[in-house]
């Protein structure tokens, strides 16, 4: 029999778990109870639909048994077993369902800090033993295989003999130490305490032998008196879920254990929703707003959904439609009395029921967010900046139908103290004559304040929102307005910041220039669709401004796109030039005395307009080559 190495991120956990100095040893019992009950349930459902099982549903079990002598704890259940493969690839490499990225996370963080960070299943199963064996069946094979391991040095893996379908992990539990009494997972009542703690909601039975002494009863008055061992099975756990107890029943640590266990974070839930609701729909919710986003969140992987139960049996695991997009960060389940046991994907869909279910989730967990936002300002700008883009892109898709759900929900940093917003504050504290919502969209806040055209808005004492992601500036279209006030990028040509009589004087500077404009364009070409003075200049010489509904920074975004490359969006850019600056004079003298330097200068202009504005020089040869030019003369 060969010994086969672990997988290296593997091993390095596995020395971790062998020499852990972590105080909390002993939630090796939960994960292994925890897959166990998996397993169970693989099976469970099996049987509902395939009568070969042949487990009648009150007999699956979890076993829990103690040997003292030969210092052994086994956890057993007849679940749905492993294959001599599945031994190979589940215990052999780091669970690959597990949510985190092992070696990332593990160049940062010390030891202790790993293991309290994520549910390191079966391998904590090392902070106690000193050896662990795995003999298991799977349902439907004839052959039962042990796998077994002494530490970091690998595994092996043979043939042997099991009657039954199921697991069976055997724990060798360490010597006792200065430090650390390991005795104690060799005792009954402890045990017994573990499984009440982190497993009584386990819907399995837990089932151990529990040896009491009871007196022997004698005639005999003087006599000591006897004892004898009584043995009897016992079921440790209450098997009520946690979602049916009362609520006054639980604790807040109850919640975040079973969220954690449950949905293999490392953190505690930013929020817990727990509800009973009664009437058109029958059913318990527990939802839990994460801290941060799983680390397949962003990616296709991720499957959004929450776990659907029917009188507290498992029917699915991610049910999609009780969730909108919006809201895919919701981690949680729904147990409802309505709904049939062996429904199927196909039927659910039409289920009148669970639409009707969807929708009261959805309020729930909109009014859980709204009271955060309310009462917990920090704690939700923390939720904002794991999630809001959700949010935000929930505005946006489908053709907006979702806006008026979500536009109080948004938070956007602004040019006040740089701190978030909400669109009505904002509208609320809007100076008086302001009569847009303005906005500046650029890769961060400091290029944003770098735009020329800042100055200018905030010089009237407007506050200005800061849009740093691609989808910010498509939400804000999709709606449109708020509160009857329009949204304005500070980068539109008609910004229209100006009193009537500025606005006039510069109408006739820009007629009396039209002819050196046309030049000016011409020499640039078709990348812009025009040139002109403006006043919203304070320090700059140029900006783009751009006319029509795209911006710049959609432009970017747009083109960025998978597909874009065939079908290129313009934006209607206007090469805007400060009618204040020297530079101004300086034009109109060449457009008199010397044509040709007048059209480099447009270009080098445009240039300029591009860099400050994050958009790329068009032929970045050529402005240095003009640029030279300039110093050389
Ligand atoms: P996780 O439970 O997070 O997936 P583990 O390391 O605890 O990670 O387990 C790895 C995998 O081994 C599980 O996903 C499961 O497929 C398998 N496994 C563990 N214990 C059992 C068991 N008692 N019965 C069947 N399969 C099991």
């Amino acid at each position: 029999m060969r010994t086969k190495q672990f997988k290296s991120e593997s091993k390095k956990l596995m020395d971790m778990m062998i020499n852990s100095i972590y105080t909390h040893k002993e939630i090796f019992l939960r994960e292994l109870i925890s897959n166990a009950s998996d397993a169970l349930d693989k099976l469970y459902f099996r049987s509902l639909t395939d009568n070969s099982v042949g487990i009648a549903p009150d007999d699956f079990e979890i076993r829990i048994e103690i040997d003292k002598d030969a210092r052994t704890l086994k956890v057993i259940d007849n679940g749905c077993g492993m294959t001599e493969e599945e031994l190979d690839k589940n215990l052999g490499t780091i669970a690959k369902s597990g949510s985190f990225d092992f070696k990332q996370e593990n160049e940062k963080k010390e030891n202790v800090d790993i293991i309290g960070q994520f549910g390191v299943g079966f391998y904590s199963a090392f902070m106690v033993s000193d050896k662990v064996t795995v003999e298991s069946k799977a349902f439907g094979s004839d052959e039962a295989f042990r796998w077994a391991s002494s530490g970091t040095e690998g595994y092996t893996i043979e043939p042997c003999d099991k009657e039954t379908v199921g697991t069976t992990v055997t724990l060798y539990i360490k010597e006792k130490t200065e430090d650390e009494n390991y005795d104690e997972y060799l005792d009954q009542y402890r045990i017994s305490a573990l499984v009440k703690k982190y497993s009584d909601y386990i819907r399995h039975p837990i089932r151990m032998e529990f040896t009491t002494k009871e007196p022997v009863e004698t005639d005999d008055k003087d006599k000591e008196p006897e004892y004898r061992d009584i043995t009897e099975l016992r079921t440790l756990n209450s098997m009520i879920p946690l979602w049916k107890k009362a609520k006054s029943e639980i604790k807040p640590e109850d919640y975040n254990n079973f969220y954690k266990d449950k949905f293999y974070d490392y953190e505690d839930p930013a929020r817990v929703i727990h509800s009973k609701t009664e009437g058109q729909a029958t059913y318990s919710a527990l939802l839990f707003i994460p801290k941060h986003p799983p680390f397949d969140y962003y990616t296709k992987e991720f499957e959004k959904g929450l776990q659907l139960y029917s009188k507290g049996v498992l029917i699915m695991d991610k049910c999609a439609d009780l969730l909108p997009d919006y809201f895919s960060f919701v981690k949680g389940l729904v147990d409802s009395e309505d709904l049939s046991l062996n429904i199927s994907r196909e039927t659910l869909q039409h289920d009148g029921q669970l639409k009707l279910i969807a929708k009261t989730i959805e309020k729930k967990i909109k009014s859980e967010l709204e009271k955060m936002l309310k009462d917990e300002r920090e704690a939700y700008e923390e939720f904002f900046k794991a999630f809001g883009i959700q949010l935000k892109f929930g505005v946006y898709n489908d053709y907006g139908m979702h806006k008026d759900t979500l536009k109080d929900l948004l938070l956007f940093r602004s040019s006040n103290e740089k701190k978030y917003v909400t669109l009505k504050e904002y509208a609320e504290r809007m100076k008086e004559g302001q009569d847009a919502i303005y906005y500046a969209c650029g890769e961060t806040d400091e290029k944003i304040e770098m735009l020329p055209q800042t100055d200018a808005v905030k010089d009237k004492g407007y506050e200005i929102l800061y849009l740093t992601e691609n989808v910010d500036e498509f939400a804000l279209k999709m709606l449109g307005e708020y509160d009857g006030k329009k949204f304005m990028n500070i980068c539109d040509d008609n910004l229209n910041l100006d009193s009537e009589d500025e606005k006039k004087a510069l109408e006739q500077e820009n007629t009396a220039a039209k002819d050196m404009f046309d030049l000016m364009k011409e020499s640039i070409g078709d990348s812009i669709n025009g040139v002109r003075f403006t006043n919203k200049l304070k320090n700059h010489p140029v900006c783009l401004t751009s006319e029509g509904g795209i911006s710049l920074e959609m432009e970017k975004v747009l083109n960025s796109m998978p597909g874009a490359a065939e079908n290129k969006v313009q934006a209607k850019l206007v090469l805007e030039i400060n009618a204040e600056h020297p530079i101004a004079e300086k034009l109109k003298t060449l457009y008199n005395e010397d044509k040709d330097s007048l059209g480099k200068y447009a270009k080098l202009l445009y240039g300029e307009a591009c860099l400050i504005g994050g958009k790329s020089v068009p032929d970045p040869a050529e402005h240095s080559a003009l640029v030279c030019e300039l110093m050389t003369k």
